[in-house]
């Protein structure tokens, strides 16, 4: 057999959950949550397990009320009514929302422009349809767009425009001017816009997140996503969505009803029966730039370089006064069998490899965890 992605070995992530496993480190590599959802989800999903008529296929698209529950919230959050009917779209995660959009929109030849670091599914999902990563580089120390970069590597092949704020790994998030220049970037041309905004609620420091949902211009060619699996502590639920325009919409439904037709119909429900409390995602700003204040206080004393985290949840450091002269994955390695906290190379994060000495640690942890792997690493 003849791989289609021959240089593509098992996801980073899986990597070091099973280092971590193996070894008995505290896993601050994977991106997920060691504490559960709120207590009023597990309940709604409970109810709706035991609901007899809840158990088979939800619509194509996604159930109705969970798709509206998404356009209220929207409108509150970003003074825009995505129509639930031809403009909202379940997703099993914002996985594969992404791969839908790629495999709705990307032809082969096309070029696909990825800013680096970047989330490690993005190059493969787009070579999978026979496209053509085009990839700029975000630059230390803050890691935003360079747009003059960005513009010039624009063709007439581009068909779809990548972007993710607040970005994973680097935490960096988009400024209005950021999506302002993007929009005139994008004018008169055919491009599309793909918007991973799964951290939207992990903005710190009183900033705002701006939506692409909120910008008129850019979201009449844009496929916005989120994934309650980051907005709930419920990475395990698998259950995302994507907003975009009715006639783009119709294109990722075609691929979404052959890649998995529907969302498990009880978690849409619990989600639908939770999404109009907003004090649940209104909270999270603030708890994650506690756990975010934390970490760096208990890493201060370290000699690790810590990069600034205007949002997300992760924190990426620079080890190099911590071990001159290792590379990023021997590193990350041996932090883990040796110091007994497993983190993320940031090299995984570039489709060359390139490393930079950085690495990357989850702080969506317990305090008690986040305490326990500070001990360990200042040891
Ligand atoms: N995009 C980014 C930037 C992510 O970090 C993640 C989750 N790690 C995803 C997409 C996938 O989200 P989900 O778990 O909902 O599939
Ligand atoms: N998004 C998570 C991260 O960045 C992991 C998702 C996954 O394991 N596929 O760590």
């Amino acid at each position: 057999l003849t791989s289609k992605l021959p240089d593509v070995g098992t996801s980073i992530f899986s990597v070091m959950s099973q280092l971590a496993q193996e070894t008995g480190a505290i896993n601050l590599a994977q991106g997920f949550p060691d504490y559960d959802p709120p207590l009023p989800l597990l309940e709604a999903l409970a109810r709706h397990v035991l609901t007899p008529g809840h158990q088979q296929y939800a619509p194509m698209p996604g159930l109705p009320r969970l798709r509206e529950a998404i356009s209220q919230k929207t409108t509150r959050l970003y003074g825009h009514t995505p129509d639930p009917a031809t403009e909202v779209t379940v997703t099993s995660g914002a996985t594969e929302a992404l791969y839908g959009v790629l495999a709705a929109v990307v032809q082969p030849g096309d070029e696909v422009l990825i800013l680096e670091p970047a989330y490690d599914l993005y190059g493969p999902a787009v070579r999978l349809q026979g496209g053509v990563p085009v990839y700029v580089p975000l630059a230390l120390p803050d890691f935003r767009p360079d747009w003059d970069r960005v513009a010039a590597a624009l063709t007439p092949r581009t068909r779809l425009v990548l972007i993710n704020s607040p970005h994973n790994p680097t935490g960096a998030v988009l400024t209005p001017a950021d999506l302002d220049t993007l929009a005139g970037l994008l004018r008169d041309t055919d491009t599309l816009l793909l918007s991973d905004e799964v951290y939207e609620h992990m903005v710190f420091d009183g900033a705002a997140h701006h939506s692409v949902t909120s910008h008129p211009e850019l979201r009449e060619r844009a496929f916005v996503l989120s994934s309650f699996g980051k907005t709930y502590h419920a990475t395990g639920w698998k259950v995302g969505y994507c907003l975009a325009p009715p006639t783009l919409t119709a294109e990722l439904r075609r691929v979404h009803q052959f890649l998995t037709f529907s969302v498990s119909t009880p978690t849409q429900h619990a989600l639908a029966d939770v999404l109009p409390d907003s004090a649940l995602y209104d909270a999270l700003p603030a708890f994650y730039q506690q756990k975010r204040d934390l970490f760096r206080e208990l890493l201060a004393p370290t000699a690790f370089r810590l990069l600034p985290v205007p949002g997300g949840y992760f924190q990426v450091a620079d080890f190099s006064a911590v071990a001159p002269g290792l590379g990023d994955v021997d590193f990350a390695r041996q932090l883990t069998r040796e110091a007994g906290v497993a983190v993320v190379p940031l090299s995984a994060f570039y489709h060359n490899g390139q490393d930079q000495h950085l690495v990357r640690f989850c702080f969506a942890k317990q305090e008690a965890t986040l305490r326990a792997a500070a001990t360990r690493l200042q040891a």
